[in-house]
């Protein structure tokens, strides 16, 4: 994500109403979230009964077919023929037209930033479209597309209801749709609005940054914006959790994988939530700690025994906002809306190693440095202390453990005088992570001077100080170079035996 701009005058302005919304925003707390989340899908073709905020959700979606009435309209839907004026036909299936995918994107592009589950719907019964008439699978779907001639040119663009009806109705008498630049934006754009009513959006309004949700339709950006998917996150939760078949991520058994982790390797997870409020539509990695009972559970592997480092940042812009209407904008800093904790957890899905939680809203939580001596799966568990969606990224850095000398007080990787200096020193001192406390029973004494003596001379051995060591050998050199002139003597040009010791040096 980068930062929006300032917000911009629209091109063409044309104003989108939606059913039956006045009464119910007017009972939204405006400042609660941002967004207006007015309600949840609770029932639908596939699911039956859903459950609560920030769980997934599978929907239905299907084109009403031409002739069939509108509830509150006089006349019957014309958008498939509208569609095909605009774009040409195809014989058979309506999936087959041309503008059959610029719909199926727009629906695509809400599933991949959320928890719902968005799936086409080829059949419907030709029940009249609206509320009363809701989705059943191979009946007809959960949400209906119609349209019909609703004011004329400019004016309204389209209208959608609320869940459990989600129905929406286009235009079909207005010109702003012949403009199909940048891959149908307009249309696009117009149809992911009114989905985002159809999932449970209302409208809302910034006076300094631009979103989906907005009343009137901008063509500036390209689908749902960054506080459109905190909207719609805030609702069924982030798409991790509609995997494993809706059950989400939420305990170690369902852990999001991020795979194996060898030393100096990083894993980064929630990297599309910037500083800004613009998404662009190739953006999709956004997380999110949808409220209170939400658990995200992510694994890793390491082969070897390696030191790790857990870092849990909430992430998100700070704009303006009120309620389509509201008479006083509201500055929400997104980073700060929820405390989020971060736990790191054994390979038995169980055992917490360390968790951290000390920093208030907006302050990253770290672990870092942790040693994992042993090989194999482990966990990182994340929550939030708030009532209210909290996007984050959270980063994952493995390397190898440092070896250990013991004695070696101030970490020069030799154990000699200085080091007992730094001991008598300290002498009697107590506390943790003290230097020179080689039983680490923090407190400086007798027995820390004892292993000091007893590795006295010591030379932490790592990979560069053997390459130093083999590169000098002068008098193993001298005495090869010695019997090598004597083998010309007894042996000839058998040389071999003295080549091969010296290779056993490197
Ligand atoms: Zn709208």
């Amino acid at each position: 994500m980068v930062r929006g701009s300032p917000h911009p005058p629209y091109g063409t302005v044309s104003v989108i109403k939606i059913l039956a919304a006045t009464a119910l925003l007017c009972a939204i707390p405006s400042s609660l979230f941002g967004f207006v989340p007015v309600n949840r899908w609770t029932s639908t073709a596939t699911d039956g009964l859903t459950g609560n905020n920030g769980d997934p959700v599978t929907l239905t979606w299907g084109l009403t077919p031409d002739g069939t009435s509108i509830i509150g309209e006089t006349d019957s839907s014309n958008l498939v023929s509208f569609l095909d004026g605009i774009y040409g036909t195809a014989p058979g299936l309506i999936s087959n037209r041309p503008w059959f995918s610029l719909v199926e994107m727009s629906f695509n592009r809400w599933s991949e930033l959320s928890g719902i589950t968005f799936q086409y719907e080829p059949e419907d019964d030709r029940a009249a479209q609206g509320v009363g008439a809701p989705g059943g699978l191979a009946v007809r779907p959960d949400i209906r597309i119609g349209g019909v001639s609703i004011d004329g040119n400019s004016g309204t663009l389209a209208y959608a209801n609320f869940p459990n009806g989600g129905d929406i109705v286009f235009d079909t008498s207005d010109g702003f749709y012949n403009n199909t630049t940048s891959n149908s934006l307009r249309i696009r754009n117009v149809l992911m609005h009114e989905v985002g009513h159809s999932i449970g959006l209302g409208h809302i309004e910034s006076n300094n940054a631009n979103f989906l949700l907005e009343p009137s339709i901008s063509t500036t950006f390209d689908g749902p914006q960054y506080d459109d998917i905190r909207g719609i996150q805030h609702l069924y939760g982030d798409a991790l959790e509609k995997t494993n078949n809706g059950a989400g991520n939420g305990t170690s058994a369902l852990a999001t994988d991020l795979g194996s982790l060898t030393a100096g390797q990083t894993r980064s997870i929630g990297t599309d939530t910037g500083s800004g409020t613009l998404v662009l539509p190739s953006e999709t990695d956004f997380v999110s700690i949808a409220n209170q009972s939400d658990i995200d559970f992510y694994s890793f592997q390491i082969d070897e025994p390696s030191v790790i480092d857990l870092t849990l940042t909430p992430v998100g812009a700070t704009f303006n906002q009120v309620v389509q209407g509201g008479s006083e904008q509201t500055e929400f800093v997104t980073s700060q809306i929820s405390n989020l904790s971060l736990t790191l957890i054994d390979s038995n899905g169980s055992v917490v190693l360390s968790s951290a939680n000390a920093n208030p809203a907006g302050i990253a939580e770290t672990i870092l440095g942790f040693e994992l001596a042993t090989p194999g799966e482990y966990f990182v568990r994340i929550t939030g202390g708030d009532n209210a969606v909290q996007f984050y990224e959270l980063d994952l850095r493995a390397s190898a453990i440092a070896p250990v000398l013991l004695g070696d007080y101030n970490g020069d990787q030799v154990v000699d005088a200085a080091d007992y200096t730094l001991w008598r020193d300290t002498l009697g001192q107590t506390g943790t992570n003290l230097a020179a406390d080689g039983n680490g029973d923090n407190l400086i004494d007798a027995a820390d001077y004892d292993i000091w003596k007893l590795n006295f001379g010591n030379v932490l051995e790592t990979p560069s100080a053997a390459v130093v060591v083999a590169n000098v050998p002068e008098p193993g050199t001298l005495l090869v170079a010695l019997l090598g002139f004597l083998s010309l003597v007894w042996l000839g040009k058998k040389s071999g035996p003295p080549r091969a010791q010296e290779q056993a040096c490197f």
